[in-house]
């Protein structure tokens, strides 16, 4: 395992991308690992469960933060949100 290994949504299995986070934000890392995978099942599971707790048309993608190994869900309102904020490719 190295530094430069991308690692996997434990959710899908898809490899996750380099996210830069806002200026602005709490997370310290320079960047998170996100899974951008429009099918994984924590992403599609969010649609329905901010709708019924938060009445919200939003969900959230699963992070890995890679400093600290801390994973946590990244707020997404709709399919393309947050994604130009992926770094590289
Ligand atoms: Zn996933």
């Amino acid at each position: 395992m190295t530094d430069q290994e991308i690692p996997k949504c434990k959710h899908c299995d898809a490899d996750m991308k380099k996210w830069q986070p806002p200026a602005d934000s709490t997370w310290s890392a320079a960047f998170l690992w996100v899974c951008f995978n429009d099918e994984c099942s924590y992403f599609k599971r969010g649609w329905d469960h901010m709708m019924k707790t938060q009445e919200a048309k939003a969900s959230y993608r699963h992070t890995l933060n890679p400093e600290t190994g801390v994973t946590g869900p990244l707020p997404c309102w709709s399919y393309d949100a947050q994604k130009d904020r992926i770094i590289g490719e």
